[in-house]
Order: C-alpha cells, then sequence, then structure tokens
C-alpha cells in the first residue's frame, strides 16, 4: 500500500489496505504458478468479484461504488505487487466497462452494466489488430470496419491480435469504424457479448511476461445489435476522450508502479535477510546506495501517477496530459527498476532461485502495450504542440 505522504483520505487508505490484503491472501500464494504455466488467473479475479471489486467504479445510481480514479489507482497498484496478470485483467475490466457505464442508455445499463454489479458481467477490450493497424487508441491506424446491416452491426471474421481474459470475459469493448467510408479517426464502440456472436481463438497467449493474462488473437464473427453501440458513431472517442482516457492510461500506469514496487519490496526482504543460498548482502554499501537510487524513482513516478489521478477527480482538464504522463514514467521506471534488481540479485536471480525475473518480464509489457508509450508520446506532443502539424508528428521516435 502507499505508505508514503500523498494525502489520502480515510476512505482510500481503507480501500488500498483492502486490496492489499486480498492480494496477499490470494495473488500472491499463486502468482509464480500462473507465471510458470500461463494460467489464467480465475481464482484470484473470483476472489475479487465476492470482495466487491469488479463493481469499484459503477455509479452508486446503478448499484456501483463509485469509487474515485485515485482509488482505483491505488486498488490496481496493490494488485500488481504481487500479481502483475492478475492487476491487468482486473485493470481491462474496468477501462473496458467505464464508458458504457457511464454514458449508458438506460437499456444498456439493465442489460450490459447492472450484471457487473451481479458479478454476471467480466469485461476486457477487444481493440488492437495486426501490427500496426490498429494499437487500440493508435492514431492514424484504421480498425477494421463493421458494416450496418438492419438493426445490427455485421462483424466479419475481424481479427482482434490480443485480447486480455479471453474466454473469462463475458463482454468485449469492441473498437471498431462503423463502413468502410469511416476515415481512421472515426473510431465507434460496440459491445460485443461473448455469447452472443461466433468467436475462435486464431493465437493463443504466449507472453514473455504478463503469462496469465491470456491475451490470444481473436477472430469476432456474427452481429452486434445497434443497441449495444457505445455513445455515438464514429465521435465517440472525440466526445467523451477526456473522461475515459486518464482512466486507461492511469490504470496502466498503476500496475507497472504495482510491478516496480512488488520487485523493489521482494529485493527488500532478500537483501536484508538473505535466503537458503546466500546471506544477507544489505551490509554491501554499493548495494544500499543503489536501492535508495531506486526508491527516489519509484516515489516521483508514483507522485505524479496519484497527482495526475487526483486532478482527474477533481475534474482538472489538465489530468489527461498528466495521466498520459504518468503512463510513460511507471512503465519506462518500472522496466529499469526491475532490470536493477535483477542485477542485485546476481546470479541467484538469473538463474531464477528468485521472484524476480517475474517482474522483468511482467515490467517489459508496459512500454508496448494498451497505448504503446510511442503513441502515448505523440499524444503528450500534440497537447503540447496542438498548432504543429499532424501529419508528421508521428515521425517522432
Ligand atoms: C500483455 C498484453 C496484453 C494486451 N491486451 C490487450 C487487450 O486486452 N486488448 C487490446 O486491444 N490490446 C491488447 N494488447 C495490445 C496492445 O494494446 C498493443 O496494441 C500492442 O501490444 C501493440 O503491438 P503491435 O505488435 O500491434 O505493435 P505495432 O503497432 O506493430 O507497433 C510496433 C512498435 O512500433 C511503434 N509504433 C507503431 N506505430 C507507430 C507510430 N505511428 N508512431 C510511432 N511509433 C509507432 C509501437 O509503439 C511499437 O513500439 C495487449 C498487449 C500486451 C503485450
Amino acid at each position: 500500500m502507499a505508505d508514503g505522504f500523498f494525502p489520502l483520505t480515510s476512505q482510500q487508505q481503507e480501500w488500498a489496505a483492502r486490496a492489499a490484503d486480498l492480494a496477499q491472501r490470494e495473488l500472491a500464494p499463486r502468482a509464480a504458478e500462473t507465471d510458470r504455466t500461463g494460467t489464467f488467473p480465475s481464482d484470484g479475479l473470483e476472489a475479487l468479484k465476492r470482495e466487491g471489486f469488479w463493481r469499484l467504479r459503477v455509479s452508486r445510481e446503478h448499484g456501483g461504488l463509485e469509487e474515485s480514479l485515485l482509488t482505483t489507482v491505488l486498488v490496481t497498484e496493490a494488485l500488481a505487487k504481487r500479481c502483475a496478470s492478475t492487476s491487468l485483467c482486473y485493470k481491462m475490466h474496468l477501462e473496458a466497462s467505464e464508458l458504457v457505464a457511464r454514458i449508458g442508455t438506460p437499456d444498456q445499463v439493465d442489460r450490459l452494466v447492472r450484471p457487473i454489479v451481479s458479478g454476471e458481467a467480466f469485461y476486457t477490450v477487444a481493440g488492437s489488430e495486426a501490427a500496426g493497424r490498429g494499437g487500440a487508441f493508435a492514431q492514424n491506424n484504421a480498425m477494421s470496419s463493421v458494416i450496418p446491416s438492419g438493426d445490427g452491426y455485421r462483424v466479419e471474421k475481424i481479427r482482434k491480435s490480443y485480447v486480455t481474459s479471453t474466454g473469462f470475459a463475458t463482454h468485449h469493448f469492441f473498437l471498431c469504424r462503423v463502413g468502410k467510408e469511416a476515415t481512421p479517426d472515426k473510431v465507434s464502440v460496440l459491445i460485443v457479448e461473448r455469447d452472443k456472436i461466433d468467436w475462435k481463438i486464431d493465437e493463443p497467449w504466449n507472453g514473455l511476461g504478463m503469462r496469465g493474462n491470456n491475451s490470444c488473437a481473436v477472430i469476432f464473427n456474427g452481429v452486434v445489435p445497434k443497441a449495444n453501440l457505445v455513445g455515438e458513431e464514429h465521435t465517440v472517442m472525440k466526445d467523451q476522450g477526456r473522461r475515459f482516457l486518464p482512466v486507461v492510461t492511469s490504470t496502466y500506469a498503476a500496475v507497472y508502479l504495482g510491478v516496480a514496487a512488488g520487485a523493489f519490496e521482494e529485493a527488500k526482504q532478500f537483501l536484508e535477510y538473505g535466503d537458503d543460498e546466500s546471506k544477507p548482502r544489505i551490509d554491501n554499501p554499493v548495494i544500499r546506495h543503489r536501492m535508495a537510487e531506486l526508491s527516489v524513482e519509484i516515489e516521483r513516478s508514483r507522485a505524479l501517477l496519484y497527482s495526475a489521478a487526483s486532478a482527474f477527480d477533481r475534474e482538472q482538464p489538465t489530468s489527461v496530459l498528466a495521466c498520459s504522463q504518468a503512463k510513460v514514467a511507471c512503465s519506462e521506471m518500472a522496466v529499469h527498476v526491475t532490470a536493477e534488481i535483477m542485477g542485485m540479485g546476481g546470479g541467484t536471480a538469473y538463474a531464477r532461485r528468485l521472484p524476480f525475473d517475474r517482474y522483468l518480464r511482467d515490467a517489459r509489457a508496459g512500454v508496448v502495450m494498451g497505448i504503446t508509450n510511442d503513441t502515448v508520446l505523440s499524444n503528450i506532443a500534440r497537447m503540447l504542440f496542438p498548432g504543429a502539424p499532424r501529419k508528421t508528428e508521428n515521425k517522432a521516435r
């Protein structure tokens, strides 16, 4: 939990403690096995459901807990410290259900939002398509089109290249274009229900890290009712981006902050007390110095993330920029911190007798996933230089 200096309310502290307790009880004992075998972490996610976490962000009006973004970040971080895969699946659920829970029609609230509260609906994102064709939220990359047809949209064998929680998730936040003539910036969102469409795994998940995610390549085929369109065709992201994107970016940041902080805690324990085959190493001043440096890196990323989420909760417009910056800061920090910790664990860590390589591999995903850091940076550049020509901005990196 955040045992630092950020001014948290007692309710936020309670949520962080509750998530840390669940993570220690339910996630930590399974994390190594989840990673080794690539097993989907259903037990941990079921525990999160049992203890009310699935409905964390749904409004009270719809039966949820209506917790703030800062609370969401604290919870996600605490879970990721003990099992990054579980935390990421959970974060995808929150992100994927955010828009429909906020702007859903009364019919959508009944069919698609209340089932989150009752624990029947678990969400994920089906956005990214094959390399370079539409990483979720990437600029200028065209999503495949669905074809309007009667009361529905025809989904013709659309392949989404990474769908976290494949098979376990009941509802997909499905990014697409409506009609072939829609330009790449005209993104629409459908909620695709797992049991009401044909889908098949085209490629199973065998990731370097985040191994419990089941982020398979999936082909969807069938018709989605028009009643499952979220917001307006073509403009939903433009209309809702400022309220939605910070939720996406800050929760990614929280996962990777948790990965770094979890690795740091494990390393501290190991360095202070040693393990079966090594004596404590904390008497080495170089190691102590390096740990001190890592603590600075973690705390400055944490401070940015908590401030950004808190700015969002206060409806400050700058939170879009700040949450984007926090996503890049936390994911890059996690890559560096986990690499340093591997080094301090020496050959014992490299031989995988310590848990550090799992954190290192999990951390690597943060750079290339969700909104890839390249995409976030081009978004940040656009916010910093709104007058710059849009066509050239992606050449930056
Ligand atoms: C563990 C994991 C879970 C995931 N879960 C989901 C999920 O549930 N739902 C989902 O929709 N997606 C998911 N993704 C996909 C993720 O969101 C990214 O879309 C995906 O990782 C990008 O990979 P790609 O091979 O398509 O990259 P590409 O788009 O081919 O990009 C390759 C590299 O080039 C860079 N690049 C690409 N275009 C540009 C540009 N215009 N300017 C500058 N740089 C550029 C990218 O940043 C990247 O570093 C997941 C990915 C991972 C690793």
